[in-house]
């Protein structure tokens, strides 16, 4: 039989089954449990623990399958999050580490990104409120590498994951600990961005988000606009003249994260690639 690893791996034991016929049986597996996308799961999977990517895998079809993936496939059956057991996600062309107690980057948070381009002047500064992985901040770094990027997390674990992805991808941002605003007294900058948490208590979430995402990054009170709230009573303050708000929005939160800044003027709106309206940008009058 062929080897798959090239002699990567020293050793690594391998199941009784073949490439093809494993991803047949873990996509019933995933099937089974109501796992949303469960033949591109097992790809990953598979791909994951034998250290190649998804074309390799779907090109060899006859490979030994390595027995470690096993236990990848038990934590996906019960539902915890793909990029958590392969320690990566894709987020704007790049990969970002990522890991329990951090919010998954989301391809809709990519429209927060162009939206945000468009308004950086050169050399403007920006802080992200809420890094979580800091997938905002170090790919608006790399974009816009004139920009002093700056940005903050109240989760130690994910500014600790923040910086690593910063320093993988070269990216010079400076974090800082802080719960909102708090650590910036009297430090005012041209774009306050944000993708807070704006779950409300009662809404329905997928079990990978639910029982596995970190919960402070995701609620935000009853209502979901708790958060909101907070940073509409106190964004002024460390906002320059003529300075931007971004925000991330959850899908049909638009009307009521309007309503909270009613003292703000609503700059632009943008919508994610299924059209619904997911980014904000207010500007002080
Ligand atoms: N977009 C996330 C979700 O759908 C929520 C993230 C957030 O609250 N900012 O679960």
């Amino acid at each position: 039989m062929r080897s798959w690893n090239d002699g990567r791996y020293p050793f690594q034991a391998v199941l009784g089954v073949l490439t093809r016929d494993w991803l047949d049986q873990a996509t019933r597996r995933l099937s089974d449990v109501g796992v949303p996308e469960p033949r591109l799961d097992s790809q990953v999977l598979l791909a994951h623990a034998m250290g190649r990517d998804r074309s390799w895998l779907l090109a060899h079809p006859e490979m030994p399958v390595p027995a470690s993936v096993e236990g990848l496939l038990l934590r996906r059956e019960r539902r915890e999050p793909l990029a958590y057991i392969v320690q990566s996600r894709e987020f704007y062309g790049r990969s970002f580490a990522v890991g329990p107690g951090v919010l998954v980057p989301r391809q809709e948070s990519e429209v927060l990104i162009d939206l945000t381009l468009g308004l950086l002047s050169k050399g403007a500064r920006l802080l992200d409120v809420g890094t979580g992985s800091g997938c905002l901040a170090v790919t608006l770094k790399l974009e816009s590498p004139e920009c002093d990027v700056s940005a903050c997390d109240l989760s130690i674990v994910a500014l600790d994951m923040a910086r690593v992805n910063a320093e993988r991808l070269g990216a010079n941002v400076s974090f800082t600990h802080s719960d909102l605003f708090a650590a910036y007294a009297g430090m005012k900058f041209d774009v306050l961005l944000s993708n807070p948490p704006y779950v409300g208590d009662s809404d329905e979430l997928p079990p990978e988000v639910r029982y596995f995402e970190p919960a402070q990054a995701l609620f935000a009170g009853k209502d979901g606009l708790d958060i909101y709230r907070k940073i509409a009573d106190t964004a002024r303050e460390h906002l320059e003249p003529r300075g931007f708000v971004v925000l991330e929005i959850g899908d049909g939160m638009g009307v009521a994260v309007k309503r909270v800044f009613s003292s703000w003027c609503c700059h632009a709106t943008a919508t994610d690639l299924s059209g619904r309206e997911r980014a904000l940008v207010f500007s002080a009058d």
